[in-house]
């Protein structure tokens, strides 16, 4: 075949769809519970819009971005979102909210794009699910948050473990960064080259130096270096989680690659995905708003990456593959209608149910019945659509009888296996 897709980009049928609607519909249902408010914001916004928020150094503005010139008169340059949080806050901005109404709970979710190079878990268009508060500098947001998260994961049945770490602000960070550059330079044989670059550039990225893990071990850690807020605040975060009794482990190494961050940082890793384990991450940003022309006004979020959050939930067995309760034959064409009429009231008994195609032989159309896993089959045809019943045929037992509509719902609704 030679129109295939393209490296990166996936194709999503059937089971591995629906763990992703999983994902999205139990995250929904949370954030509903949490008064967070929808915001849909689009695909496609200026280049500048990211190179402004995440920092010119970044991973994702540096090397990921999909980017092109548009063909209206100014040339525009555009992007495909590489994340949501920029275009949230461009929106927020945007609407004055920032001024009328400062304090805002959001949710977005949709399609993200980075040039990136795919493996398992990482792929070229992915899915986040995120959430954006604003207005909230204090401890108790940044709990709710990680409490949500908790509930979240554990709705989904996931084995889990979530990560918290501090990384300062604009008063204590850059002492930290200064270490860490000292540091960078003291050990630069053991740093490869993407490590090198960090040094000057995102000194912060040199705690994601994978090559070797054991290497950052010596390397400064944040904790040590907060000033008394910030370290008054990252105490009341963890008491107050602890209260919740939410599990958490601080990792002194964890970082964000994005410049906007401040104080609180968390990550929650999944099982079963090999490399790619983290399936939330975020944290506060308190500079964001400012930077983007926006009032000073806090800001803390996260982002769920949807396509590994459905691996690592089918990795745990807890999608069921989806069939229907009921599949409904009509004997020929002049049954049809009848079998609509019927296949509408098992519908609106609560039943999953798929109408067959009137024009094949039975024995055919019970042997495709099978093999989509369906256990009842409804046929129906002229002498007892005339006597006012419907064959139901139970494919686990092999028998048939006639019965009413009413009597067949029952049957297939009562029965364990529908
Ligand atoms: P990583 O270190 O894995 O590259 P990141 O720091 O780039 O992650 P974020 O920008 O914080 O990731 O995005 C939040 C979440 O979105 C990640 O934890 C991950 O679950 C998901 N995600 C990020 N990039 C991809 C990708 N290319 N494919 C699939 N999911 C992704
Ligand atoms: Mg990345």
């Amino acid at each position: 075949m030679e129109l295939t897709r393209l490296r990166g980009f996936r194709d999503l049928i059937g089971a591995d769809a629906r763990a992703m609607s999983l994902v999205e519909e139990r995250a929904r249902a949370i954030f509903d519970r949490y008064s967070i408010k929808e915001i849909r914001i689009p695909v496609l916004e200026r280049t500048q819009l990211y190179s402004r928020s995440s920092g010119e150094t970044s991973d994702v503005v540096e090397k990921q971005m999909y980017t092109f010139t548009d063909r209206d008169e100014g040339e525009t340059a555009v992007a495909l979102r590489p994340e949501g949080t920029p275009g949230v806050v461009r929106a927020y901005v945007e609407a004055g909210l920032d001024r009328t109404d400062p304090e805002q709970r959001l949710f977005y979710s949709g399609p993200m794009f980075r040039r990136e190079r795919p493996q398992k878990g990482r792929y070229r268009q992915f899915y986040q699910f995120g959430v954006e508060i604003f207005g909230r500098p204090d401890a108790a947001s940044d709990a709710e948050l990680l409490i949500m998260i908790d509930e979240l994961c554990r709705d989904l049945k996931l084995p889990f473990t979530m990560e918290v770490n501090s990384i300062g602000d604009q008063k204590c960070r850059p002492a930290f960064r200064e270490a860490l550059v000292q540091w960078g330079r003291a050990h630069w044989d053991e740093l490869d080259d993407d490590c090198h670059n960090r040094i000057d550039r995102n000194p912060l990225r040199l705690l994601d130096c994978k090559r070797d893990a054991k290497v950052t071990e010596s390397a400064p850690k944040s904790l040590d270096y907060l000033c008394d807020e910030c370290r008054a605040h990252f105490d009341t975060v963890k008491e107050l989680v602890t209260a919740a009794n939410v599990q958490y482990v601080v990792n002194p190494r964890m970082v964000r690659g994005l410049d906007y961050y401040t104080r609180t940082a968390f990550e929650v890793m999944a099982g079963g995905l090999g490399a790619q384990s983290t399936v939330v991450a975020g944290g506060r940003y308190d500079g964001l708003v400012e930077t983007m022309g926006g009032a000073a006004v806090a800001g803390i979020g996260f982002a769920i990456g949807v396509d590994r959050m459905a691996l690592a939930v089918e990795a745990a067995g807890k999608t069921q593959p989806k069939k229907p309760a009921v599949v409904i034959v009509p004997l020929g064409k002049t049954m049809t209608p009848q079998a609509n009429v019927v296949a509408q009231e098992f519908r609106s008994a609560g039943l999953d149910t798929e109408l067959f195609s009137p024009e094949r032989k039975l024995k055919a159309l019970l042997g495709r019945a099978s093999k989509i896993g369906t256990e009842f089959v409804v046929i129906i045809g002229e002498d007892e659509n005339a006597r006012g019943v419907v064959q139901l045929r139970d494919l686990k037992q092999s028998g048939q009888q006639a019965v009413t509509v009413q009597e067949a719902i029952e049957s297939v609704k009562n029965s364990p296996n529908k």
